[in-house]
């Protein structure tokens, strides 16, 4: 598996220290309100579970799988909720953490399909952003790294369900993509 990558972009120090800057941040925004924050499975699994041990207020917690790129590295633009939230979201501050901005089709649909529910505010935390392929315009609130055009595994990023337990986002070789 390690013979598979090509070069390491971030490292788990880097991912890390980060994490701890946004939770932080996130803490201190929130403070004296009711936040959820939401789970994009799969990819955001690890980046997820790392930053809500970095909050020191009160927050709850929801998980959402939607559709994405299957084992290609190519977006079909179609979006489709795989499972949805199990509670109700009116009344509270919504805060969406995602793996990775792209094309940004998934947050766009996300944060349509969240906004009808009523929330009292709606955000956007996502580890990485690739600004380069950006189709739909979505607003980042919060941002752990922008990246080139590349695709990366690891830290929950996978290529066909693999390498999401790399503990740093890293590049591979392009033999393996092809
Ligand atoms: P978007 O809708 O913004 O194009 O893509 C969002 C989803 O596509 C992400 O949540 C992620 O699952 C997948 N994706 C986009 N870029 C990458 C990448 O570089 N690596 C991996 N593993 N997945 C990506």
């Amino acid at each position: 598996m390690l013979n598979d990558i090509q070069e390491v972009l971030i490292t788990q120090e880097q991912l890390q220290t980060k994490v701890q800057q946004l939770g932080r941040q996130i803490s201190a925004d929130y403070a004296g309100k009711d936040l959820l924050m939401v789970c994009i499975l799969k990819g955001a699994v690890i980046f997820f579970a790392d930053l809500v041990r970095h909050i020191s207020i009160p927050v709850t917690m929801d998980f959402m799988a939607v559709s994405s790129y299957g084992d290609a590295t190519q977006s079909s633009g179609a979006v489709m909720i795989l499972k949805d939230l199990e509670r109700n979201i009116a009344g509270k501050h919504v805060l969406i953490v995602e793996d990775i901005v792209d094309t940004g089709l998934t947050l766009k649909y996300l944060v349509e399909n969240l906004a009808a529910r009523h929330p009292l505010s709606i955000k956007i935390c996502t580890l990485l952003d690739k600004p380069e392929r950006r189709k739909a315009e979505v607003k980042v609130d919060y941002n752990g790294f922008t990246i080139p055009d590349a695709f990366v595994v690891g830290y929950g990023l996978d290529y066909g369900e693999a390498y999401r337990h790399l503990p740093y986002v890293c590049v591979l070789k392009p033999e393996i993509y092809n």
